[in-house]
């Protein structure tokens, strides 16, 4: 990225010779790749070239159906009945091969997901694999962790994920699954199979009993298909908003236990007492993480008005350093956006923020000529009223809102249809407390942002779902 206040890094690519993506890919069920019995297929690319990566299949009804099966078969004939101690070392076991594997699971993700190589490498792989060692220490305890002295399996688990996050989604999703026994049918999003499909591979040489995960390709009409399938006993799904609530529609009236994990437009307050270097700091890492296609970003900027000229100057100046480019460069701090869906909808409501009246700046910012991009965005002079203040972007924009008055504050913060999460940046501990028990939001971080460990909880109230994730409170999901 181009200014004359920052020097040059020489480009660091990482290899992307270290991973080997197959031409195309069968759908992942009962243990085995399959040819879909349609026989169609899709494209998958990489949204900072446009590159082809790989053909991959789309499952039809009918192979979900299959998917179900197997998921069932497995269920009843070995995976309810293993003891949980044997079930755990099946999750230690993917768990160290996910951290063998690490190198190539994060270009992968890289490549085809356009997040740069740093988040993947440092973030969302090592997550993922912690999140299969913390559930396989729950698989041989659950009598220890709160739902009763027996706690039972529900059965087969239909799992729907989105694009941001997905080899992280998925160890959300499978890890406390599998742990409490339950088998599962897993689709990624069709923009981001082939992590998933480098984790079938990873089942296998884990020696994982065939059927007790299927992975099954596609776009929403495969998810609709996993969703009503009447031998799926529970659905898990993260994604869109207006996606979550047809899915509540779908299951209404049906026994099949749900969890929604949905959109958010969270608030990240800053007071006039916080360290203005770190906020500023929290603020980046808030917004401009994951090109900000992240569900708890922090994407309204609640600053106190006697300090948000100096918050916004550094801001502007900080964002200025930030790096926008190859995902695989190890420099890159900003990487593509995931599609070209996704980008039009960003510069749709930029649009919309600027016809509104905000103002809108982006440092200067040399953007590759093909692929998706989109520079980092702060839009000052935001209401409340503003569409880019209340919907949810999934981009790498900002919106700045001030205040005057910690209530104010609060009524902010609270004035939006999610409750995912929120930012409180102050040297107080005591206006800490008293600003986290008043925000409605399911994650509330304190002098810092976006962190996510597998034993806490997270999930939100309102429009952001129902139900919880990661922790002990993540095992309630796939209980009876
Ligand atoms: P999306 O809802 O369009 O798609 C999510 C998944 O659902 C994809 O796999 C998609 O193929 C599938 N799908 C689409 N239509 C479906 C249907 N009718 N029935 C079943 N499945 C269907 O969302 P997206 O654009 O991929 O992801 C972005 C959204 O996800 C954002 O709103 C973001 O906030 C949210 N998100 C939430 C969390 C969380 O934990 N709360 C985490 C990540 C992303």
């Amino acid at each position: 990225m181009a200014d004359k206040n920052v020097f040059d890094y020489a480009p660091a690519p990482e290899s992307r010779a270290v991973v080997d993506i197959r031409s195309s890919y069968g759908l992942f069920v009962g243990g085995e790749f399959v040819d879909p019995v349609g026989g169609r297929s899709f494209k998958t690319i990489s949204p900072a070239t446009e590159e082809v990566l790989a053909e991959v299949s789309e499952a039809s009804e009918h192979d979900v159906d299959l998917a179900v099966k197997a998921a069932r078969k497995a269920y009843t004939r070995v995976w309810s009945r293993m003891s949980g101690r044997e079930r755990s070392k099946y999750l230690f076991r993917i768990a160290r091969i996910l951290q063998e594997r690490s190198r190539e699971l994060a270009v992968l993700e890289s490549l085809d997901n356009g997040k740069p190589i740093k988040e993947s490498r440092d973030v969302d792989v090592p997550l993922a694999a912690a999140h299969f060692f913390y559930y396989a220490g729950w698989a041989d305890k659950l009598e220890h962790a709160g739902f009763g002295p027996d706690p039972q399996p529900l059965g087969v688990a239909g799992q729907v994920i989105p694009w941001n996050f997905p080899l992280l989604m998925l160890a959300w999703k499978i890890a406390p699954a599998l742990a409490c026994g339950n088998t599962v049918v897993l689709k990624p999003a069709e923009t981001t199979p082939l992590t998933a499909l480098l984790f079938a591979e990873i089942c296998q040489q884990a020696d994982l009993p065939p059927g007790v995960v299927n992975i099954v390709t596609g776009a929403g009409g495969t998810g609709r298909a996993i969703v009503a399938h009447e031998d799926v006993d529970k659905v898990a799904f993260t994604g869109s908003t207006e996606v979550g609530r047809l899915i509540a529609r779908t299951v209404a009236g049906t026994d099949k236990k749900v969890t929604l994990e949905l959109g958010g437009k969270a608030a990240n307050i800053v007071f006039d007492d916080a360290p203005v270097d770190q906020a500023v700091e929290g603020i980046v890492n808030g917004i401009f993480f994951n090109q900000g296609h992240v569900c708890c970003a922090g994407s309204r900027l609640l600053v106190q008005e006697s300090v948000a000229d100096e918050v916004l100057e550094r801001l502007k100046r900080r964002m200025a350093t930030l790096r926008v480019g190859d995902p695989l460069d190890k420099n890159t701090d900003v990487g593509a956006i995931n599609s070209a869906e996704q980008l039009a909808k960003i510069r749709q409501l930029s649009e919309v923020g600027e016809s509104e009246g905000a103002e809108r700046w982006s440092p200067a910012c040399d953007l590759p000529s093909h692929g998706f991009w989109f520079p980092p965005t702060v839009f000052t002079g935001v209401s409340q009223a503003h569409r880019i203040a209340r919907e949810e972007i999934f981009g790498p924009v900002l919106s700045v809102l001030t205040f005057r008055t910690p209530t104010e504050a609060v009524e902010k913060a609270n004035n939006t249809p999610f409750g995912l999460s929120a930012g409180v940046w102050t040297d107080k501990g005591s206006r800490i407390l008293w600003t986290a028990e008043k925000l409605r939001a399911g994650v509330v971080w304190a002098n810092t942002f976006n962190k996510f460990d597998p034993t806490s909880p997270f999930g939100g109230y309102q429009e952001s779902g129902y139900g919880r994730e990661g922790g002990r409170h993540g095992l309630e999901g796939y209980i009876r």
